[in-house]
């Protein structure tokens, strides 16, 4: 387990760590802009800094801190967050649920990777409590709503990236340059209330069923560091066009476990992803929209081909089964050797 946190020891200011194994090491003295509470400032520095830090915190002679002694705050301060559905089996398994008797790929999904604007301010880390959202619900024997604690709460295991050197408005940036702009990933649980969201989201998309809380690991894992797992992403059909081609040689080989009160449920690899990171990139900047360091941009539902590989709960138990009150979720990445940060979160009765 490696990558990039901030942390405080008790009465200490927070400030950024390496996570080394079960230790964090405090990098605060390798210079001012380790000694502020977010990566913002180092991950806003670029390529050539980003290497160089990499290679100094590694071998780092820092203090260390047992992570148990650590408080891990959120690594990042989040600036836009979009979340994307860039899974073909998630988005299908989605469309034979919602839409039983149409194709359940609507016509655009193969052309472009589609997302939604999400709520950065509710974005946070890993550890953090669900409260169950309160929400309008409309019950099937019902004409009309009720305003009701949501009865359909499920998980969706993601992988996002976040965005540290900026790009000027009304320049689309390319697939090319994703890792020009891109600090490093982090492992995403985009909490949904089902019912919610199927009331609320027609036409303009989610909504309030998933804007109360959105989870990220503690730890940034640096671009850098996922190299050596690179591969090819799943052939593209019909081919995109030309300003979404490139970028295909950037899926990742990352194993996933979704693990709900202490049993996994779940296992997929976030290399099944129809749409890749820097294509997602290239969507979102498409129309000239700038970047800013901290923007947030997560793959959406990660479900692989077979069973058992979804991730979440409504795919895996098909409409049957939601979070109880008291359920703690854990996702968990693995690249060989080199662990995420995992994402934990327990559900909270509504208030
Ligand atoms: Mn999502």
């Amino acid at each position: 387990m490696s990558g990039y946190g901030v942390f405080s020891v008790a009465g200490g200011a927070p400030r950024i760590g390496w996570r080394d194994g079960d230790e964090v090491v405090d990098l605060s003295a390798l210079g001012a802009i380790y000694a502020q509470p977010s990566l913002n400032a180092l991950m806003a520095l670029g390529p050539t800094a980003w290497g160089e830090s990499l290679a100094r915190a590694r071998v780092h002679d820092g203090p260390r801190v047992p992570l148990g002694a650590a408080t891990l705050q959120l690594p990042f301060e989040v600036a836009d967050y979009v979340d994307f559905y860039s899974s073909l089996e998630h988005a299908t398994n989605m469309g034979r649920l919602f839409r039983p008797d149409a194709d359940p790929l609507l016509p655009n999904w193969r052309w472009l990777p589609v997302g939604y604007h999400g709520r950065a301010g509710t974005v946070v880390v890993s550890g953090t409590g669900v409260r169950r959202p309160r929400g309008q619900l409309k019950l099937p024997d019902s004409d009309a709503p009720v305003y009701a604690p949501s009865r359909r709460l499920d998980i969706e295991l993601e992988l996002g990236f976040v965005v540290g050197v900026p790009s000027p408005l009304g320049e689309p940036v390319p697939a090319e340059r994703f890792a020009d702009h891109v600090f490093g990933v982090v492992l995403v649980n985009d909490w949904s209330a089902r019912d919610i969201q199927a009331w609320e989201y027609v036409p303009l998309g989610p909504f309030l069923g998933k804007s109360f809380q959105t989870s990220i690991s503690a730890w940034v894992t640096p671009l850098a560091l996922l190299e050596a797992r690179r591969v090819e992403a799943p052939q593209q059909e019909p081919p995109v066009l030309a300003h979404l081609a490139a970028g295909r040689d950037w899926a990742l080989d990352i194993d996933l476990e979704v693990e709900l009160n202490g049993e996994v449920i779940s296992r997929g690899n976030a290399r099944t992803l129809y749409w890749t990171m820097p294509q997602q990139l290239a969507h979102a900047t498409s129309n000239g929209a700038s970047l800013r360091t901290g923007d947030l941009m997560a793959s959406g539902t990660i479900s692989g081909p077979d069973p058992g590989s979804e991730g979440s709960l409504i795919e895996l138990t098909h409409n049957t089964s939601f979070l109880d009150d008291g359920d703690e979720v854990v996702l968990r990445g693995k690249a060989g050797e080199l662990e995420l940060g995992e994402v934990r979160g327990r559900v909270l009765p509504a208030v």
